[in-house]
């Protein structure tokens, strides 16, 4: 099996459940002694475990506290903040970078990594929904740096277009799993109960994403991804339901002939194409029967149960701060829920009075994006308040 030969890896997000399935893979691949940097919020205890088995790593923490606790554990330097991530990415330079953090301060590593490295694995759906455009201008100057998803739906559009020109795309289908509460009565969806929600049918992740799927706040981040990566109107993209997660998205060409992406659901799959690229992983797993296509089903996705999408559609008519203060309002929103705060039913209506109160206006920099943010986020904890 041939990859390419990469000699510094900086995996930023190390600790989450992404980050982690990242090590693995990375440690099944041999490239253990290449991982030059690890990067996690606040959990000391899962970097202080990742620390002693990639020994050649830098370790960052973006909490400042658990990085000084870290710190006297180890005896050694631990790096903390924001500002300490972007001068230790210019010192060691990695050549692939895996950005793997959720929130607005994505977007400053995302735009840092594509300036300093040869490779972007890319699974921070934020950084592309606060700061699309700013993420592409970026990627377009920096003519060497390639951005490669990491998100299973945009790893299996991308893999779909390989090889295919621009403009001979016509349509892209992402598919929705539906969530933890699928096929539950609406009445009851209401009052669904924390543990409820976290009870994906089909991905195991982390705790915020799990709930962006049950409300699919995701895939409405999806789309607004799929938008910059592929640069495809917003009019050309469509999300549907799809309950065997076998399927991982579809892509129509201008003569009408559809490419689907199919295989089992695991994350670790396009985590390896994103290194491997442009190889593929060998592996001797059961490899899937293509008479599972036989079961496979597709629905259009129930508006009554996800009214997330009745907001996007306004949203498509307004400035792009629109889904900076989507972005701000759905964490706080499902911060105060998996609080125990807030009913599951306020989080879809706390983003939409969120987004449909903020006076809208298109950022012309990152210094806009933190404001619109700032408010946005005042307004969705006032909007909280009504709740509790
Ligand atoms: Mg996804």
């Amino acid at each position: 099996m041939r990859i390419p030969e990469w000699k510094k890896i900086a995996v930023i997000g190390s600790t989450g459940n992404l980050g982690r399935q990242t090590l693995d893979v990375l440690e099944n691949l041999g490239l253990r002694d290449s991982v030059v940097l690890l990067s996690g919020g606040s959990n000391f205890t899962i970097l202080r475990e990742e620390a002693r088995k990639f020994e050649r790593a830098e370790l960052h923490l973006f909490d400042s506290k658990a990085g000084e606790e870290l710190e006297r554990m180890l005896g050694r330097r631990v790096f903390k903040g924001l500002k300490d991530l972007e001068l230790l990415l210019e010192d060691l330079k990695p050549d692939l970078v895996f950005v793997e953090i959720s929130g607005l301060k994505s977007l400053k590593v995302v735009l840092k990594s594509l300036e300093i490295s040869k490779r972007v694995a890319l699974a921070s759906k934020e950084s592309l929904v606060v700061g699309g455009k700013f993420v592409l201008e970026k990627y377009k100057r920096m003519r060497d740096t390639e951005l490669i998803p990491v998100d299973s739906e945009h790893s299996a559009i991308f893999q779909l277009l390989l090889g295919e020109k621009k403009e001979n795309l016509d349509e892209i289908v992402l598919t929705a799993s539906g969530g933890a509460l699928r096929d539950w009565d609406l009445t009851r969806m209401k009052d669904a109960r924390i543990d409820d929600v976290l009870k994906h049918p089909v991905w195991k992740m982390g705790k915020k994403i799990t709930v962006d799927s049950a409300t699919m706040v995701n895939k409405v981040m999806e789309i607004v991804e799929a938008r910059y990566l592929f640069e495809i109107p917003f009019e050309r993209i469509r999300a549907l339901l799809h309950r065997e997660g076998l399927i991982h998205s579809m892509v129509k060409f201008t003569d009408g002939i559809w490419k689907i992406h199919f295989g089992f659901p695991n994350m670790k799959k396009p985590i390896a194409f994103s290194i491997t690229y442009p190889y593929r992983l060998r592996t001797d797993e059961k490899f899937i029967d293509p008479l599972k296509l036989l079961n496979i089903s597709l629905e259009e996705i129930d508006r009554n149960r996800y009214p997330i999408f009745d907001l996007f559609d306004r949203m498509l008519n307004l400035p792009s701060s629109s889904f900076i203060v989507f972005n701000v309002a759905d964490e706080i929103a499902v911060r105060e829920f998996l609080n125990g705060r807030i009913p599951f039913s306020a989080i879809s209506v706390i983003i939409s009075n969120t987004v449909l109160r903020f006076d809208h206006f298109e950022p012309r920099d990152l210094k806009d994006v933190h404001e619109i943010d700032g408010v946005g986020r005042r307004m969705a904890e006032e909007e909280v308040e009504k709740w509790v």
